[in-house]
């Protein structure tokens, strides 16, 4: 029988070199271009991208090349494969259909949109109920093999397998409580069966499933009890007639406990993620029936490997006497950028550096291909490779700006006394003679509507074609305007507005030292939209104050307060491509001191009240349940770091981008902030009584306004908000402010629902 290929990767960058894809789409949807001209331009992408797979060293005809493209999405295109459309969107088909569902149109509402794992990819949540249309509804997986295998492609399908897909569902409107849609699971095996028999029909020789589910322990399924319902599904799939040979991976994490499952339900190949996880121990399990796909190239992070190392490794998975030994990624790539050859940076020596030691998606196949050699021919043929790789890591290790003593010192010497603050009482006593707010205190998240002008501004700034001088002033035009606003609508806690920020993680990077912004690290968030993340190569310091100017600046207008608003350590790293040399804890604790300089530095300026946004806490919470204490530990510990070395009088908010607090409740409580603002809008609170239980007793703002759609609430439902908040809350620790910043809304409806704001809280305050 034919063994699995000997190189591959799990997923290639979907959105093309030069953005093709968000192009081709954002044309499209903006009426410019037909749906043809849509999927000519999508057609085109794959094909280049096979090509250059090709050129980079996978082979053409034995499955090597994965077919992981997407319009949009990998778990919509499942949603399509099975029809299993929600009841709202009737009526629609095809590609409108398709967008519909990611983008909503006039008379529904979209998909939910939630972060894929622990990655900033952003997947479209499949609402499954016991009334679910499922049946093999979509041919597209199949054409585009068929496609592919007309360019002169062999390749293999990659497809979200039935129980993460599942898994990751939730109940539709219809659903009972509590209704769990793998109920579904063997309606969906039926269509996987069906779709594995038309794919064999067109010639396909291996399918890939990709099955993360499995490596999680924050779903609502214990990674067992998926691992047992993977067995099944699995063990039925294999008993399908005609068939592709079918290879399941685990990426993000440790696939170990679901080895015994997959190895021995008859799939012919199962990847494991060596990036996070484990290899298991000789002997313990019969591999002996299956090609072992060792996930070794680290398709999280950017970084050229330590080629000696996976070697090493490699070594060690042939003695697990599986039937085949075969190199891929962790994961797909679609988590990094495309190519380091197409980045410049202006500094040379940093130029130099970083084209040493980095591995975009291009390289990392060159990786792939160089470690099967090694594999097929023994590692003495890539030994000036090894070599390679072996020099440019000791002269990262000591390439200046990558240690700096000073730092490591300075991280070494924290002890508890620099992350605690006083009692919570004592503080509150002091901030509430120093700050006199009224009851209920109403306050926005930070942002203020970015327009096209402020955008346009920024641009020019950055190329030299604004001043500094003519940018300063712009920019404090916009924040007076801002704290004008404010006044006028009534606030009680105002904002500088963030008109300087283009995004809250990389307005950091670039003040800070140890980061590197890229030109085209573009990686796909969700449909069309790309961030940049900058790269968190060195020691993190701050060579001077960042935001204390616009901050002091926008406080010299008003006698009400003004926050500074700074974004936290785990934040800056889960949106930035961190460093693979030094720990996170540490990475964080170095960021926690930059901003505790910051911190002061508002401080010393008259600042009196701070805020640390913290979005990212939940998203970065390891799939592994036993490294959550860890991550929980060191993440507060960083956000105290920053944020404890205020005087008692000076109160630090941070804000939180979801209502979901399950897990890390005892950690949000732990950050010890004076105030934290959360999301509650859209689930009406329900997250109050949660915090009550856990104990959380310092002041709380749940959103009271839903700033993710366009909608401006009323007074009376913004009042019955914030009765239901007063139902759970003491009055006394109560803010009133929007789910989040205003960056994406317009000022029409900023201002309308604002007002309504100030005013339900003012008919509250008369009722308290
Ligand atoms: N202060 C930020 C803003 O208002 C917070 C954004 C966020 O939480 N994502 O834009
Ligand atoms: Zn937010």
């Amino acid at each position: 029988m034919t063994t699995f290929p000997a190189a591959t990767i799990l997923g290639y960058p979907r959105i093309g070199r030069n953005r093709e894809l968000k192009k081709a789409l954002e044309a499209h949807w903006a009426g410019r271009t037909s749906a043809e001209e849509l999927l000519k331009a999508e057609a085109e992408l794959r094909q280049a991208n096979l090509a250059r797979l090709v050129e980079l060293g996978l082979r053409a005809q034995d499955a090597s090349l994965p077919e992981n493209s997407s319009l949009y999405d990998q778990v919509l295109d499942v949603t399509s494969l099975l029809g299993a459309v929600p009841a709202r969107f009737e009526g629609r088909r095809g590609l409108e259909l398709h967008f519909a569902l990611a983008r909503g149109d006039q008379g529904s509402a979209p998909e939910e949109m939630t972060k894929w794992f622990d990655t900033n990819y952003h997947y479209l949540v499949p609402e499954i109920g016991p009334n679910t249309p499922i049946s093999y509804a979509d041919d597209r997986y199949v054409e585009r093999f068929l496609e592919a295998k007309n360019w002169g492609y062999l390749t293999r399908p990659v497809i979200v397998g039935p129980i993460t897909y599942l898994a990751l569902a939730k109940e539709d409107e219809q659903a009972p409580e509590g209704y769990d849609p793998l109920e579904r699971l063997p309606e969906v095996q039926a269509v996987y069966a069906t779709l594995l028999s038309r794919l064999e029909e067109a010639g396909a020789t291996w399918v890939q499933f990709d099955e993360p589910a499995l490596v999680s322990d924050n779903l609502s399924h214990t990674r067992l009890e998926l691992a047992e319902l993977a067995k099944s599904a699995y063990t039925e799939l294999a008993g399908t007639s005609n068939r592709p040979r079918i290879l399941v991976t685990t990426p993000y994490g440790n696939g170990l406990s679901a080895l015994p499952a997959l190895a021995s339900c008859g799939v012919e190949a199962i990847h494991l993620d060596l990036g996070r996880g484990a290899l298991p121990e000789p002997g313990t399990l019969d591999l002996g029936g299956v090609d072992l796909v060792v996930g070794a190239i680290d398709a999280r992070s950017i970084w050229r490997a330590d080629l000696a190392q996976t070697a090493a490794l490699l070594e060690k998975a042939k003695l697990l006497g599986a039937r085949s030994l075969c190199v891929a990624t962790t994961n797909s790539l679609q988590h990094v950028p495309h190519d380091t050859a197409l980045e410049t940076w202006d500094d040379p020596e940093l130029d130099a550096n970083l084209h040493a030691w980095l591995a975009f998606a291009d390289q990392k196949v060159g990786e792939v291909v160089t470690l099967a050699k090694g594999i097929n021919e023994g590692f003495d043929a890539i030994a000036p490779q090894i070599e390679e790789s072996t020099r440019i890591l000791r002269e990262r290790a000591t390439a200046p700006g990558v240690v700096r003593p000073e730092i490591r010192e300075r991280v070494g010497a924290l002890g508890e006394s620099e992350r605690a603050r006083a009692p919570y009482g004592e503080r509150a006593a002091a901030q509430d003679a120093r700050l006199a707010l009224p009851a209920l205190p109403t306050t926005t998240i930070g942002s203020f509507p970015q327009t096209t002008d402020i955008r346009k501004a920024r641009a020019a700034h950055a190329k030299g074609i604004l001043s500094d001088a003519d940018y300063r002033a712009r920019i404090e035009r916009e924040i007076a305007e801002v704290v004008a606003l404010q006044e006028k609508l009534g606030l009680d806690v105002l904002v500088h507005g963030e008109a300087e920020r283009n995004d809250m993680v990389q307005y950091f990077a670039e003040l800070l030292d140890g980061f590197a912004a890229t030109r085209n690290g573009w990686v796909q968030s969700y449909g069309s939209r790309c961030p940049r993340p900058s790269i968190l190569w060195g020691d993190v310091a701050r060579p001077k104050a960042m935001t204390v100017d616009w901050a002091a600046f926008a406080q010299s207008l008003t006698d009400k307060p003004v926050k500074g608003m700074l974004t936290g350590p785990v934040t800056i790293i889960a949106w930035s491509f961190p460093r693979n040399d030094l720990g996170l804890a540490e990475v964080a604790d170095q960021i926690g001191l930059a901003l505790r300089d910051e911190v002061e530095d508002l401080e010393a300026a008259g600042i009196a009240i701070i805020q640390v946004d913290e979005p990212a806490l939940r998203e970065l919470l390891p799939l592994d349940a036993e490294d959550h204490a860890d991550y929980l530990r060191w993440s507060v510990d960083s956000f105290r770091v920053a944020t404890a070395g205020v005087r008692p009088d000076t109160q630090i908010h941070t804000h939180l981008c979801y209502s979901e607090f399950g897990q890390i409740i005892d950690a949000i409580a732990a950050l010890d902030a004076d105030v934290t603002s959360i999301e509650a809008a859209r689930s009406r609170m329900e997250v109050l009584p949660e915090l009550a239980e856990a104990g959380f007793d310092h002041g709380i703002g749940p959103g009271v306004w839903d700033i993710h759609s366009p909608r401006i609430p009323s007074v009376e439902e913004i009042r019955s908000l914030i009765d239901a908040a007063l139902a759970a809350i003491p009055a006394k620790r109560l803010w009133i402010n929007p789910d989040c910043g205003l960056k994406t809304r317009g000022y029409e409806e900023t201002l309308a629902s604002l007002s309504h704001l100030v005013e339900a809280t003012k008919e509250a305050r008369e009722a308290l």
